[in-house]
């Protein structure tokens, strides 16, 4: 960039070709077809989830699960679709709340009112559980019969083992009038810093005779200036080959630490859940301790900083989220602590 030869100034608006080309490739590596002029690189799913609020009226009911990754709630809140907080409760008047809890594996059941806008995130952030393709298609099926549409979380998809659980939602038939996909390159790569991630508007997408491809490139172009060259470059080298090759290493990597979390709670007589699909275990606290309580204890006694899940919502209440995304010494240190308070 600091020669006349290597300099790029602004990238197009909806990113650069190589990049969007490089991702249709990945999606048709597992049978998904993906047009480059459907993908709009951003500087990160967190932006995205919150900005395509924008293409929707105020008057949108959104349905959210609960426990939820907070930005869908937070950037609800902001855009005055969640009415009034109720703070006994920890819920708000307007949004629909999809409880995940045990009874149900985790995962929300189809609502009896009629959502506009569902956010959806699979593998999730925070029970690390996935939907398979029997239960992702009820909810594209629900899409469909009631004009909603479906806002799809897919940061944690590299984490994916199971052979049924969906990669994308446009595996899913009709999914491609019905769902816009979010992905990011910050738990897949490690670029939490670098900032770079991409949504996926499909051409069919339209609602009242409008095509939302076109109002979020018109969005877009009017409202960002997009993301650097050299990041657009390095997130090609992500999706090439031996990008593919490196990155499989690095989540084993992970999966291992997960699989040790899961295995070292099971002989602690934790309950632990998810995992598998994604680098979060969702574990229930000893005797139904509050999160925040258990949060408290396990920091002063141990020094150990695991994620409380009353912050992601009502549901999350009774439960902590642990992460995979640590060393492999300090996870089993990590359990080595966890041993101590707990014995
Ligand atoms: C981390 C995370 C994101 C944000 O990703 P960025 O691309 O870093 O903005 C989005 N969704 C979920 C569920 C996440 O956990």
């Amino acid at each position: 960039m600091g020669t006349a030869d290597g300099f790029h100034g602004y990238s197009p608006d909806q990113g650069y070709l190589f990049l969007r080309q490089a991702i249709t490739q990945t999606y048709k590596e597992r049978g998904v077809e993906v047009h480059p002029e459907e993908v709009f690189i951003s500087d990160g799913a967190k932006t995205d989830c919150g900005a395509l609020g924008e293409l929707f009226g105020r008057e949108n009911l959104v349905a959210i699960c609960d426990p939820a990754y907070s930005v869908y709630v937070d950037t609800s809140v902001m855009a005055g679709r969640a009415g009034e907080y109720d703070e006994k409760k920890g819920i708000w008047s307007t949004l629909v709340y999809l409880p995940c809890r045990s009874e149900t594996d985790f995962l929300p059941q189809i609502p009896t009112q009629k959502a506009d806008l569902i956010y959806l995130c699979s593998p999730c952030n925070p029970t690390g559980v996935a939907f398979d393709r029997e239960n992702l298609t009820k909810w594209v099926d629900y899409a469909r019969k009631n004009g909603s549409i479906i806002l799809f979380d897919g940061a944690y998809e590299a984490f994916i083992t199971a052979p049924d659980v969906p990669h994308s939602i446009y595996e899913i038939p009709g999914a491609r009038d019905c769902a816009i996909e979010l992905r990011s390159f910050s738990k897949t790569a490690g670029f939490t810093g670098v900032r770079c991630g991409y949504t996926i508007i499909p051409k069919e997408l339209k609602r009242e005779g409008l095509s939302l491809i076109d109002l979020w490139r018109r969005r877009q172009a009017t409202k960002s200036n997009g993301v650097s060259y050299i990041t657009q470059r390095g997130a090609q080298a992500v999706c090439s080959q031996q990008g593919q090759e490196e990155l499989a290493k690095n989540i084993v990597y992970y999966q291992r630490n997960a699989d040790v979390l899961r295995d070292g709670l099971t002989t602690l007589g934790l309950k632990a859940h998810g995992g598998v699909d994604a680098p979060y275990l969702w574990v229930e606290t000893p005797n139904k301790v509050p999160s925040w309580d258990f949060f408290t204890l396990l920091l002063e006694q141990v020094g150990l900083v695991i994620t409380p899940g009353a912050g992601f919502g009502p549901s999350g209440e009774g439960y902590i989220r642990l992460t995979a995304f640590g060393s492999h010494e300090n996870t089993l240190e990590a359990l080595d602590r966890l041993k101590e308070v707990l014995s």
